[in-house]
């Protein structure tokens, strides 16, 4: 039994990995992980169980999704993660990176303006990703149309 959840971790810690650029939340991973593995994939109630161990491991994150009580989940163990700053979209949920220069560029000009030092890893910059602030739905808009969802 215990080696079946060991199982089951890893397959869900290898799908995170897979799609570290996308948060999820239990549902969508379950859909995901069975997408992407065919049966065998841990049930729902499993799923929570195995993300709270993540989360309390520090491999996953959980945000608030948007303005809704949904907790979506994304990895973030990450080659360099300590080196940049992280933007949140507060409509998808999504974690994304930073890049290591702009963020250096960034610290450096809050630091020469108001001589404070800004602690890289426990600062988030809150906002809209690109797919989020196009209209909503994620969705990429054709060349021309105006319409929003
Ligand atoms: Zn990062
Ligand atoms: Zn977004």
């Amino acid at each position: 039994m215990a080696e079946y959840k060991t199982e089951q971790k890893k397959m869900l810690s290898d799908f995170l990995r897979t799609n570290r650029d996308q948060a999820y939340t239990a549902e969508d991973l379950v859909e995901g992980m069975r997408t992407m593995y065919g049966e065998g994939v841990p049930a729902l109630s499993t799923v929570y169980r195995l993300i709270t161990r993540l989360v309390e491991e520090g491999t996953v994150k959980r945000f608030v999704k948007g303005h809704s009580r949904r907790f979506v989940y994304q990895i973030v163990e990450g080659e360099h993660c300590h080196s940049h700053l992280h933007m949140k979209c507060i409509g998808c949920g999504r974690l994304l990176h930073l890049d290591d220069r702009v963020s250096d560029e960034l610290l450096c000009a809050v630091r020469q303006s108001s001589h404070f030092s800004v602690n890289e890893e426990a600062t988030v910059l809150f906002g809209q990703c690109a797919s989020c602030d196009r209209g909503g739905c994620g969705e990429e808009k054709k060349q021309g149309e105006k319409t929003k969802c």
